[in-house]
């Protein structure tokens, strides 16, 4: 038996009317390589991931994503999805195959009485919190405006806003999807409610999510921002974070982050480039309570910096939107972690004083408070017993530096991961991680994961993502 590349064949099989036929079609458009603007359209967030599609569909609509489905269906193309293109392993694009670029699909409609929003799956965070901003409202999404909507959500969605409102599924109401055979289906509580399931931390495994519906909080002013202490103090600094974060109102959120204080302001001169560690804080409750809220944190140090006081919710979102523009190289390994003890922190304080770059950091973004009360087996998401997601992240701007910058990630990784609770959250994972890390990261979800994709997608036609392999089908040579 003779057996072809799958490069080979596409490529063969795709110099007919066929992709004209698929372009009239769209009210989009496509780019394929060697047309004026391919080159831009195929980077991604992550500088370091360099991928070459076939096709990238410019998808202005839902008709335009069943048709591109069904292309790279029928034409035997893998598809990957692309929503803010942010995913530092690339999983947004990929080689020779099909891209669905959903950037066109940008609405949004909040219902401010209802208090819901829906959002086309093209939306960035930036998007979403223009909209509802204006109502005073907002939902938990992350911490930087430019990420999608779509990768975000699906993995689950961890910010500023998790410990008083949950992670972004816990406030996902519905979504519309397209399936592996073209099919346009609702999923939420009543409709589809196994895949509504699978979609809240089960990433792009399921479908094309062409919209989600989101709830909404009165959310309009935050009481935070970051505050500095000297590098010295790690060890206390943690110590005390530890036990304030278990035990802290859900209205308070703090991530513990490393860094190299960036060269600009509104930092002083002094600090520029300086190693130091800080807590970013978001207090979403009472304006008028945060000052007392803050009194026993500002007691019990006093901190290099304070930078801490009221902006509106849009501002803390994008805070660090110019500190990471899109092009850095990206890598980062994760874990999620239930107790910071005195050896992790001595490890921290090891890995905290050797930071590679200006830009690269550790970060431990709370993912208890209100998203711990709901159940491991009510969403996809299994670490609900977790206190933090840790990420451990190496970034420069100079491709020479990538050696540098990975290496000292995984180094801090494997001091780190002994300490950890076993999986990591889905998003902070990178491509090359493997099946193993996957399952350890659903836990006693995996299983009924596998169930729903055996039911959606028995084929795998999803799978440029974090991969919940089907196990009723196969089908990856293709013979001649
Ligand atoms: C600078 C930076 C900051 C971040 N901060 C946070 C944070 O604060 N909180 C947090 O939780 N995460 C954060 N992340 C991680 C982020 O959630 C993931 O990188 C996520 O994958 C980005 O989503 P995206 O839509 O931009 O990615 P893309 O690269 O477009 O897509 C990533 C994956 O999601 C799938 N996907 C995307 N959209 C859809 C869709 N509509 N339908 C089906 N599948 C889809 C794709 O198949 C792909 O596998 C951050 C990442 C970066 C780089």
């Amino acid at each position: 038996m003779l057996y072809v590349s799958r490069t080979w064949w596409n490529f063969t099989m795709l110099n007919g009317n066929s992709v004209a036929k698929l372009n009239i079609s769209l009210r989009g458009g496509l780019i394929q390589p060697g047309d004026e603007g391919y080159d831009e359209s195929r980077k991604v967030y992550n500088g370091m991931i360099h991928k070459t599609p076939r096709l990238i569909v410019r998808c202005a609509n839902v008709a335009d994503v069943i048709r591109s489905v069904n292309f790279a269906r029928e034409n035997d193309l893998l598809l990957a999805i692309r929503s803010g293109g942010h995913n530092a392993g690339g999983l947004g694009i990929c080689d020779d195959g099909l891209v669905i670029d959903l950037a066109l699909m940008k609405y949004t409609r909040v219902d401010p009485a209802g208090r819901t929003v829906i959002v086309g799956g093209g939306c960035t965070w930036g998007d979403v919190d223009h909209a509802t901003h204006v109502f005073g409202l907002a939902t938990p999404s992350g911490i930087i405006s430019t990420t999608g909507v779509g990768g975000l959500t699906l993995g689950g969605g961890i910010g500023y806003l998790t410990r008083k409102y949950g992670l972004t599924i816990d406030n996902l109401l519905s979504a519309d999807v397209v399936l592996a055979n073209g099919t346009f289906v609702r999923a939420n509580a009543d409709e589809n409610s196994d895949l509504f399931w699978a979609i809240r931390g089960g990433g792009g495994n399921f479908g094309v999510v062409t919209s989600f519906t989101f709830k909404l909080h009165q959310i309009d002013m935050i009481y935070g921002g970051p505050m500095l202490y000297e590098l010295s103090e790690t060890a206390d600094v943690m110590k005390w974070y530890r036990e304030l974060i278990p035990s802290a109102p859900d209205d308070l959120n703090g991530f513990f982050a490393f860094l190299a204080v960036p060269p600009a302001p509104p930092f002083p001169e002094h600090l520029h480039l300086k190693k130091m560690c800080e807590v970013v804080w978001a207090y979403a409750g009472p304006l008028t309570k945060a000052e007392e809220t803050f009194k026993p944190i500002r007691a019990f140090k006093e901190a290099v910096l304070d930078l801490v006081g009221p902006l509106p919710q849009p501002a803390l979102q994008n805070m660090f939107d110019g500190l990471y523009p899109p092009g850095l190289q990206w890598y980062w390994r994760a874990d999620f972690v239930k107790e910071l003890s005195d050896e992790a922190i001595a490890q921290h304080i090891r890995f905290g004083n050797t930071l590679p770059s200006m830009h690269s950091t550790m970060h431990l973004y709370p993912v208890n408070g209100a998203a711990s009360r709901v159940g491991k087996n009510e969403t996809a998401w299994s670490y609900r017993d977790a206190t933090w997601a840790q990420v451990i992240v190496g970034v420069d701007p100079d491709p020479v530096n990538n050696e540098k910058i990975i290496s000292w990630t995984k180094s801090y990784y494997d001091a780190l991961h002994p300490y950890s609770a076993g999986g990591a959250y889905v998003n902070f994972l990178m491509g090359d991680e493997g099946e193993e890390r996957v399952k350890k990261t659903y836990g006693d979800n995996y299983e009924r994961l596998v169930a729903i994709k055996n039911k959606y997608d028995p084929d795998n036609f999803f799978r440029v993502n974090q991969n919940i392999k089907p196990t009723s089908k196969t089908s990856e040579t293709i013979a001649a």
